[in-house]
């Protein structure tokens, strides 16, 4: 029980280090670096607090060098999904009894930890296992982890703090239990914070978890793990298991206390999972949670009265960092016919200088894809480009994954506004451009409207203000990231809240109150200080 109201310390998002040549972090970076590379690891799975090894061993490859081996891990199989259920409901009870402020404390303790001592460790992890450069890591596996700890401590606090008017004589209460039952977290390779967030937002509000992630973080995820268990976390509060997908789906989604799912992946994956879920819903004690931010198909929309060095700049950015493997990665952009050779030109002579290799090599802005399935993949897109009459290659173009999974930052110039690039999500970097005529901007803005299925993020570049009202207007529905003037990626938390609607996702927004509120269930409590003792109301009297 508390005995006070507790303030969490404001939380304030965390400076990134720039890692510029002669820094003590930068040495560090390259020293952790060096020593992960020659470390193998054995990665064993954490159930109930313990190390869980199935001998069932996978090795772990970093994407931009694929005959290395990193380490390890140990697959599972359904029984470690149910020992994984198991541990979780046998730890709730405790875990959503104790008073918040331990919660709370617990996840600042872990992002003091990613800030300091373990901060090289998780950059120089998702480097390697992922093939992000420093700056990308530095944003992702540290800055936006560490505020996703800190912030959604105060939203917490906010969520609890909301109470109900009284009326005389009575007390209004209103409590934020977890929900019945555990919570299955499943999660994406692409954001070492996403997969920090999603076992732990519903943990820190009193629930317990079940946490598959992507096999192509693992390498991270396990450093994840040991700064929570570092932190405090108690045994069994979450539960972390290497199986295949539907393998864990099929234990989860047909158990009586499955509460709900906290995800971030595909949206094919999204869609068959909701179905699953309601297939079983008989099953369920309670109706499951569903949250899931999905894909995208992330535009910018270029005004003719649009600044050709910012648009040029946020293409470059926007389409190419991390490889186009963020989810907020522009793939698609509407360019007025006059901006057209200009852009062009800005555009390569940016592309020509960008180095492609190792994230270990600090001057390579650009890594591999993160597995052979996704090179292939975008090398047919490419292909059939190179071959469709509709289609231009403008820049990039090139594939090869003879020593890692390098495919070039490729720019396609369509004549057909439907074109396969300009509606289906390939993620990865491929950037898709339609020409239109100057005089149909108003047009056009619905052409992008109804193009694609997805609503995640999107931009408008202009400097004329009735035009960016327009857009911001018509492209209403059409993101739930709009930004003006700048790239549609790099949503901090805290700042600007992220997810989208259509085909995108549930949009809960991760890392906000809204995201919170998912994961509690309200009880409202009436008090009644002066009950009364008369069954009779006064308008039965007599005149
Ligand atoms: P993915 O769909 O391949 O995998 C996501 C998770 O689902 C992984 O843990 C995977 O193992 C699991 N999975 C795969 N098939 C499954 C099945 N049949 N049953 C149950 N689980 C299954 O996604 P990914 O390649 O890891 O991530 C990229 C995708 O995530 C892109 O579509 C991207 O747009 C999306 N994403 C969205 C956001 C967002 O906030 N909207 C953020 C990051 C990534």
């Amino acid at each position: 029980m508390s005995t006070g109201f507790f303030k969490v310390p404001i939380a304030e998002n965390e400076e990134i280090v720039n890692y510029a040549p002669g820094t003590i972090e930068r040495a560090r970076l390259k020293q952790t670096l060096s020593e992960m590379w020659s470390t193998v690891v054995d990665i064993p799975m954490i159930i109930d607090g313990k190390e869980v090894r199935s001998g069932n061993k996978i090795a772990i490859r970093p994407p931009h060098d694929h005959k290395h081996i990193l380490g390890n891990y140990h697959r599972g199989d359904a029984t470690h999904v149910q020992m994984a259920i198991k541990a979780a409901l046998a730890a709730k009870s405790k875990w959503e009894a104790l008073p918040w402020e331990n919660r709370a404390s617990i996840f600042l303790k872990a992002a003091s930890l990613l800030a300091g001592k373990h901060r090289s460790r998780i950059n120089a992890a998702t480097m390697i296992g992922q093939s992000k450069n420093a700056f990308q890591a530095e944003i992702d596996s540290a800055c936006e982890l560490i505020d996703f700890y800190r912030f959604n401590a105060q939203f917490m606090t906010e969520i609890y703090s909301q109470q109900p008017e009284s009326a005389p004589l009575t007390w209004n209460r209103m409590e934020q239990r977890a929900l019945e039952g555990f919570v299955f977290a499943l999660t994406p390779f692409n954001f070492t914070s996403i997969a920090g967030n999603l076992p732990t937002a519903p943990a820190l509000m009193g629930n317990t978890v079940v946490w598959k992630p992507s096999n192509t973080q693992i390498y991270s995820a396990r450093i994840i793990m040991e700064v929570l268990m570092e932190a405090g976390l108690p045994d069994g509060v979450i539960n972390l298991v290497f199986v295949s997908g539907p393998v864990a789906g099929k234990e989860i989604f047909s158990h009586r206390d499955f509460a709900g799912i906290h995800y971030t992946g595909s949206t094919e994956v999204f869609q068959n999972i909701w179905k699953t879920i309601g297939e079983n819903i008989h099953n369920f004690k309670s109706y499951p949670r569903i949250v899931g931010e999905t894909g995208g198909k992330d535009f910018v929309m270029a005004h003719s009265s649009a600044n050709v060095e910012q648009l040029a700049t946020a293409l470059v950015r926007g389409a190419f960092e991390y490889q186009g493997q963020k989810c907020s990665a522009v793939s698609r952009a509407y360019i007025p016919e006059s901006l057209w050779p200009s852009l062009k030109d800005k555009m390569g002579s940016f592309l020509s200088e960008i180095k492609m290799g190792s994230p270990e090599d600090f001057r390579n802005f650009f890594n591999a894809v993160i597995d052979e399935a996704s090179f292939d993949k975008l090398a047919s897109y490419i292909e059939n480009a190179k071959n469709d009459k509709d289609a231009e290659i403008v820049f990039g173009g090139g594939c090869d994954k003879s020593i890692g999974y390098f495919i070039e930052p490729t720019v396609i110039l369509t004549s057909n506004p439907h074109y396969i690039t300009m509606e289906e999500e390939l993620f990865g970097p491929v950037l898709t451009l339609y020409v239109y005529e100057d005089d149909q901007f108003e047009e056009t803005l619905d052409l992008l409207d109804n193009t694609s299925i997805y609503a995640l993020t999107g931009a408008i570049f202009s400097k004329d203000r009735y035009a960016i009202e327009l857009a911001t207007k018509k492209l209403q529905n059409a993101a739930g990231n709009f930004y003006i003037n700048d790239k549609p990626t790099g949503a901090v938390v805290g700042q600007q809240p992220f997810g989208g609607a259509r085909g995108s996702g549930t949009n809960d927004k991760a890392g906000s109150v809204i995201n919170l509120l998912r994961w509690v269930q309200p009880r409202t409590i009436k008090e009644n200080f002066r009950p009364p003792t008369e069954y009779k109301y006064m308008f039965m009297q007599e005149e």
